[in-house]
């Protein structure tokens, strides 16, 4: 199986820029690694052009209904959308998601056959007082309740510890292997099933090679370091 680089562009570029984006990227990218971009909704349909993978960085749990401003996860999957973010940091803290709610959204992503990518990770604090592990398992825990291991295969989990994300700052090589080996063993114990986790927090082009090769990675998300394609084309040329 492909290692994925998935690239979360956030709420960044203009129309021109995006359609700059899709430009440049377009075959510059080599098929050794599963590429996912991850634009601003609105651009969704502009980088589907791009012939590679492309996801939604949010997604309701509802189908249909009066949710003014969102997107239904049939609403992704009837446009040609594969993959859906769930759980990602920046929702949970600027838009107040609770582990209920990424629970239910998961459930919808899945129920439409969307591929998900739920974040999880601890805070600055979390980390200081030793809690990794908890908070992790927790998330994970309430975050995949209801959810048996046969649609448990459409999900791939991101490791992305809070105070690593655009702050340039890494775990070490150890901290990452552990937490990725944990999260891989707690789903295991589970559901009896063995399923892809990345890692994502400050990955650039000089810890990318050094992050990709660490055991059980099966890939990274990556977020600042895509918002300049050349970068990007240039940061994946090294791996390549
Ligand atoms: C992210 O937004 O998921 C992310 C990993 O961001 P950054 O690469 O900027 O830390």
């Amino acid at each position: 199986m492909k290692k994925i680089v998935a690239l979360n562009l956030k709420m960044n570029l203009g129309y021109e820029e995006a359609l700059e984006y899709v430009n440049t990227i377009k075959d510059k990218i080599s098929d050794t690694y599963e590429v996912i971009f991850f634009p601003s909704a609105i651009f969704l349909h502009l980088f589907k052009k791009s012939g590679y993978q492309i996801g939604s960085q949010n997604v309701h749990y509802e189908n249909k209904g009066a949710f003014t401003g969102e997107i239904s996860p049939y609403q992704l999957k009837t446009s040609g959308i594969d993959y859906t973010i769930v759980g990602h940091s920046e929702r949970r803290l600027y838009f107040k998601e609770d582990d209920k709610l990424i629970n239910k959204k998961v459930i919808g992503a899945l129920k439409n056959n969307l591929k998900v990518i739920l974040c999880v990770g601890e805070t600055d604090e979390e980390r200081r007082l030793k809690k990794t592990a908890l908070v992790i398992s927790n998330q994970i825990e309430r975050a995949l309740k209801n959810i048996d291991s046969f649609d448990l295969r459409d999900v791939i989990i991101a490791y992305e510890p809070v105070w690593a994300i655009g702050s340039g700052k890494t775990p070490s090589k150890e901290e990452i292997a552990d937490a990725i080996k944990f999260i891989k063993k707690i789903i295991f114990q589970r559901y009896d099933i063995n399923i892809r986790v990345l890692y994502g927090g400050s990955v650039n082009k000089d810890n990318i090679k050094t992050i990709m090769n660490i055991e059980n990675v099966d890939g990274i998300l990556v977020g600042s370091s895509s918002f300049n394609p050349n970068y990007l084309i240039s940061m994946i040329d090294i791996i390549d």
